[in-house]
């Protein structure tokens, strides 16, 4: 049926269908929404022991999004965010009785309430900044214990879970259709799950948490509950807090690609056990990860940025939300400072064109009605905001530029309201970039492994954030003094990511002309950071050089001769050997003069051929932590060019690692465990490769030449 259309201002957006990508559905299609009530919008909130990072902003941008389009399009919106004050986000942690709250708080001296208070509050002032409007209800799960407790029970008494020892499992054998929310992404999920899981209380590998036993001596986010003292699993969190502020049934569900599995499945399952209501969300609605250097934003990751961040860095909030409008909310979207900055100097410009258009006119003409309508159009088919901008700039500068100034400022004023842009505000002056002459990326920059050499050694040395830069200063100046007579030149990666510490670097680089800075302006990770400093080099030979390392007189002329043998690869001062590729041991010292065959070397000091790079081919940059990274550099070198070998009693000192004293013990093993997986993935399969084993085997310089 033909609606007919309201004249006012807000009108154009009335009584038209949204459209959109409905992940149960596996398709776009119509929501099924009513007008005569509340549209009940489930947003799956925060988890308040650390600060959200930019890929939670943008999975929070398309609820956002998603409210203002129906507010415009006339309907009564009901929102609900959850504030996850419990903070076991994941399945592993929550089973070996981790929290991360309490983790949190113990190491910061505060408790738990300190911790969730704290980035609550930080959570509403970074929602705020980039003109997020608020949630009508953010329940905190602390507040609904009893009612997860209750729900738990019922679920129990119907058969849908059971108790053991303590901790309370989802039935889900019970529960017929579980898995059919993901699909694949479900099935792969629970592939991988039961593959990794050992928890022999559960009837079935695919049941979940409902409830969890307290470990002893837990004291903190702990209740009493029929099965004894505990604490609720995290997907039961979602269930209670929706059907109590939402009812049995919600419109839409919103939340990012990685809680369909198994977040949103769980919470699914249990949600509609509980209520005998199906289905628990009509509209599953899902945004595709933010990337930064080609990998998922992860604080685990280690390439998570805050708003904080981009605030220090003294970017506009409102640019991050502009960016995030310039791809569409099911693409995935690379985040790099250089789209940032374009992204802001497009607000700012288009600021600009809104100013110079003066006052908004009451009244639109035949033209520019249709282009509101054009608009409105676009938005409700799935948010096409990368084609809702366009039609903005059309505005300013393509085909409706010639629209009279009063209808472009009424256009761009009403498409504000869906945008969140601030448009009509006043433009600022174009803001300093702190990062001006930084590359963004390593993709379009020359590749200098093709050029020819320009001297005998280049020494790599990158810097990474929590760096010590008076170590990296105390390397420099060893590497420089120690240097007698050397064809040599140093090239310093500053990928700290901050400003503030490239004025240092910039000044110890200053120190002598053979140190060359190569500057991105963020950090790519340790195996990209490492990847720019190669192809910046353009020595015969390269050496990587950890700044945790102090020359006390050159090692060069040993560790160059030893490449003048082909069948060698690379060579340093700390070789490892193993026998099973699980565990790594450092090679017996050799006397003097001596070198000793090894598996690997360590990341403190490397040295190989440039001209064999083009055959091992650039580092993993799935490597962000640096740890393992230099047994996969070291394995590509056996299998593809030649021998290692350790040389003893080389002359360098090897001081704090800094980079290492900077992490808890947690994410040591963490990034180190991820790092290792990925080693074994490429290599335990290679059993041409010699495993030297321990003790490791002599070699003396006539055998290594012979
Ligand atoms: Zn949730």
């Amino acid at each position: 049926m033909q609606r007919s259309r309201s004249v006012s201002g807000s009108g154009a957006a009335r009584g038209r269908e949204v459209r959109l990508y409905n992940t149960s559905a596996r398709s776009v299609e119509a929501a099924p929404l009513d007008r005569e009530r509340d549209v009940r919008i489930y947003t799956c909130g925060p988890t308040v022991y650390r600060s959200v990072h930019l890929g939670n902003l943008r999975s929070y941008l398309l609820a956002d999004w998603l409210k203002r389009l129906l507010v415009c399009n006339g309907f009564q919106v009901r929102h609900v965010k959850n504030i996850t004050d419990v903070g076991h986000m994941r399945q592993e942690l929550l089973d070996r009785g981790e929290d991360k709250l309490i983790a949190e708080a113990l190491r910061a001296g505060l408790t738990p309430g300190d911790i969730a208070r704290r980035y609550t509050e930080e959570f509403f002032a970074d929602e705020a900044r980039v003109n997020i409007l608020p949630a009508d209800v953010f329940p905190r799960a602390t507040d609904h214990v009893g009612r997860m407790i209750s729900i738990v029970a019922a679920l129990a008494s119907a058969g849908h879970a059971y108790e053991r020892n303590g901790n309370v499992y989802f039935r889900v054998n019970s529960f017929s259709g579980y898995g059919e929310l993901g699909g694949s992404v479900s099935r792969e999920g629970l592939r991988q799950g039961v593959r990794a899981e050992a928890d022999p209380l559960k009837e079935d590998p695919r049941d979940f948490a409902l409830w969890k036993a307290a470990e002893p001596g837990r004291t903190e986010l702990v209740w009493s509950s029929p099965w004894g003292r505990g604490f609720p699993g995290w997907h039961i969190e979602c269930t209670a807090m929706s059907t109590d502020h939402l009812g049995p049934q919600i419109d839409i569900h919103t939340g990012g690609v990685d809680n369909i599995f198994p977040h949103h499945e769980d919470e699914r399952a249990q949600s509609e056990a509980f209520t005998g209501q199906r289905p628990f969300a009509r509209v599953w609605l899902h945004g595709q990860h933010l990337l930064a250097d080609g990998l998922k934003m992860a604080k685990s990751t280690g390439n998570a940025y805050t708003l904080g961040d981009l605030l220090r860095l003294e970017f506009e909030p409102l640019a991050f939300r502009y960016l995030c409008m310039t791809a569409h909310y099911r693409a995935r979207l690379n985040f790099t400072f250089t789209s940032l900055r374009a992204a802001q100097t497009g607000l700012r410009r288009l600021r600009q064109h809104v100013a110079k258009w003066g006052p908004p006119g009451s009244t639109l003409s035949p033209p520019a009605e249709a282009c509101r309508d054009q608009f409105w159009s676009l938005a409700a088919a799935d948010l096409a905001l990368p084609r809702c901008l366009a039609l903005v700039w059309s505005l300013a500068r393509g085909s409706l530029a010639n629209l009279p100034d009063p209808d472009k400022a009424a256009l761009a004023r009403d498409f504000d309201r869906l945008l969140g842009l601030d448009l009509g505000q006043p433009p600022r002056r174009r803001p300093s970039d702190p990062f001006r002459g930084a590359v963004s990326s390593l993709s379009g920059l020359p590749d200098g492994l093709s050029e020819p050499d320009r001297c005998l050694l280049s020494v790599d040395v990158v810097v990474q954030p929590e760096e010590d830069l008076e170590a990296v200063r105390r390397c420099l100046t060893s590497v420089v003094r120690n240097r007698s007579g050397m064809d040599l030149e140093v090239v310093l990666v500053d990928a700290t990511g901050s400003p503030d510490s490239h004025v240092r670097l910039a000044s110890i680089a200053a120190q002598d002309d053979r140190i060359r800075l190569v500057w991105i302006d963020h950090d790519p990770g340790a195996g990209a950071a490492r990847n720019l400093g190669l192809r910046a080099s353009h020595g015969r030979v390269v050496a990587l050089l950890d700044p945790s390392v102090e020359l006390t007189a050159s090692p060069w002329p040993r560790l160059l001769a030893v490449l003048e043998d082909a069948l060698i690869g690379a060579a340093g001062p700390f070789g490892l050997v193993t026998a099973d590729l699980r565990h790594f041991h450092d090679a017996e010292p050799p006397p003097a003069g001596e070198a000793v065959e090894v598996d690997a070397l360590q990341n403190y000091l490397m040295v190989f051929r440039r001209s064999d790079l083009r055959r091992i081919g650039p580092l993993d940059e799935h490597y962000r932590f640096y740890r393992i990274l230099d047994l996969d550099l070291s394995y590509a070198i056996r299998a593809r060019v030649g021998r290692i070998v350790a040389f003893g009693n080389l002359p360098l000192i090897r001081h704090r690692h800094a980079l290492w004293e900077a992490l808890s013990e947690g994410d040591r093993e963490e990034r180190s465990r991820k790092n290792f997986g990925r080693f074994l993935k490429r290599w335990d399969h290679r059993h041409d490769l010699p495993r030297h084993g321990t003790p490791a085997q002599l070699v003396g310089e006539a055998a290594l030449h012979g």
